[in-house]
Formats: C-alpha cells, structure tokens, sequence
C-alpha cells in the first residue's frame, strides 16, 4: 500500500515535471515571438524614418532651387505635389519666317498633340539659320529630301520660326505627329553649340515647356529617338546634354512664375498660319514620314 502511494507520488511529480517543462517551452517561444516583433517594428521604424529624410532631402533641394544634380522624375513628382507649377511666360524674341507650304518640308498636316521638344543639329557647320531656313523652303522646288524643324537657332542666338506650331515638321521619324523640333546652327566642327545658341535653345525650350505642360524631362536629342548622330556633340558628350537639361530646369525656376503675370507682352510664336486654314490641294503622294 506504501508502495503503491510512493509510485503515485512519482506519477504526479513527473506528470507535473511534463507540464512546468511545456510551460517553460511555451514561455521560450512567447518571448522569442515578443523578441522578433519588437524587432520587426523597430526595422519598420528604421526604414520609415530613412524614407522620410531621403524624401525631405528632395524637398530641400527642390525648394531651395540646388540644381546642381540633375533632378529625377521622382523629385518632378513631389515637387508638382508641393509647389505649384512654375512656367515662364515671357517669350523670347521670334522672328517669323514660314516656309511655303509644301509635300517636301511643310506637309500642313496637323500637330495633334506635343509630347517631346527635339534638340537637332544642322550638320552643316558655318551656316546661318537663314540659310537653313531657306533650304527648308527651297526642298519645294529641289526635291532632294523631305525634311524641316519648327524652329532653327543661329550662331548669334537668333531664332527663326519656319512651321506654326499646329503644323508638323519633318524631322524625327515615328515622332513627327507629336513633338516640335528646333535645329541649332554651329560653329566648329565637333559640333558644339555657341554660347548665343545655347542660351536661346534654354530660353525657347524653357517657355515652350510651359506652354505645352512639359518639364525639363521632356527634351529629347534626336539621337534618343532612333540613336541618329544628333545633335553631335550632346550625343558625344553626353554629361553636357544634362547639363543643358538642367540649366532648362534652373531657367525655369528662376524665371518662372506660378500665375500668368498681369502685365504680359503677347508671344511672338506663330500658333497657326492663317493662310493654310483654306484647304490645301490634295497631294497624291505623301513623303513616308522621312526623318532630316
Ligand atoms: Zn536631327
């Protein structure tokens, strides 16, 4: 009979060992699951916080107009999130010079829309923007290409319309139908632009990206749309094409304002030409989109 209690005595002490050990797991693994949720919330926390400084950081640059990196399209994003669109209103001086309306280089069909400004280069070193223009016009009559740009910049700055900007240019295959092309006149041979020319492609570019609610982003070489050697020198040094694209960028916030100023001298750029509203005769054969 003693023998019999001591053994249940046994039983209950191991069945209760069993339990306090199974307790003891159980407390292991609570604070296992406790430790790594409080792990976990604190890598959340990290990541958060560095989210927000890295976000903050662009806001900063944003704001206080550094333009010394080229901006990304994600400080584009935040910045039409935060500050209100700046857009320069003045436009830099135009001088009309339309080319007559032809199958060779002013098709009179329409711009439906304009998505991209192209950057080109005349490939012809030493010539004026006249010139350039006049040989746009004269493919009427030579036939040797098709091709023209809506704008060409001289070596002095100078800026000579040939197409209203409802026209399109022949000048970037594939894109002709949503984009506006400005050829640039140079000097030297390595194709790098003057520092007139310069100054008015940024001064053209920057109001046209207003107009037609582009950014900076939305210049183009002509080289980016079919990988053609131009414009020469911002193809060959590619660091320089950025550099344009931000002095755009800087152009804008410096110049720019958020509401149309009251005060305002009306825009020399030819929208449409009223002479081609009379319907064109139709052209049997219309050039497959050439490029320049
Ligand atoms: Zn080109």
């Amino acid at each position: 009979m003693k023998q019999d209690s001591t053994e249940e005595i046994d039983k209950i002490t191991d069945e209760e060992k069993r339990r306090a050990k199974r307790r003891a797991m159980i407390r292991r693994k609570r604070k296992r699951q406790t430790y790594l949720a409080r792990f976990l919330v604190f890598m959340i926390a990290i990541l958060t916080l560095g989210g927000i400084f890295v976000a903050a950081r662009h806001v900063v640059r944003v704001r206080t107009g550094d333009m010394t990196v080229l901006q990304t399209p994600v400080d584009t994003t935040i910045r039409e999130i935060l500050i209100p669109k700046k857009r320069v209103y003045i436009c830099p001086e135009v001088i009309p010079a339309l080319i007559r309306p032809n199958e060779y280089s002013r098709p009179g069909e329409e711009l439906v829309q304009i998505k991209n400004i192209f950057v080109h280069y005349t490939a012809n070193p030493g010539t004026s923007a006249l010139q350039n223009r006049d040989y746009f016009d004269g493919l009427s009559e030579s036939h040797i290409t098709s091709a023209s740009a809506h704008f060409i910049i001289g070596t002095e700055g100078e800026i000579l319309q040939c197409l209203p900007m409802d026209e399109i240019a022949y000048a970037v295959k594939g894109r002709n139908y949503d984009s506006v092309s400005i050829e640039c006149c140079y000097i030297d041979e390595n194709g790098e632009f003057t520092e007139a020319t310069r100054q008015s492609l940024v001064e053209l570019c920057a109001y046209l990206i207003g107009k037609y609610d582009l950014t900076e982003y939305d210049l183009m070489r002509h080289y980016d749309e079919g990988g053609k050697l131009c414009p020469k020198y911002y193809v060959e040094h590619a660091d320089e094409w950025k550099r344009l694209v931000n002095d755009v960028g800087a152009y804008i916030s410096h110049n720019g304002t958020t509401s149309q100023p009251e005060e305002m001298t009306d825009s020399q750029i030819i929208e449409t030409d009223a002479k081609t509203e009379e319907p064109m005769a139709e052209t049997e054969e219309t050039p497959a989109e050439p490029e320049d």
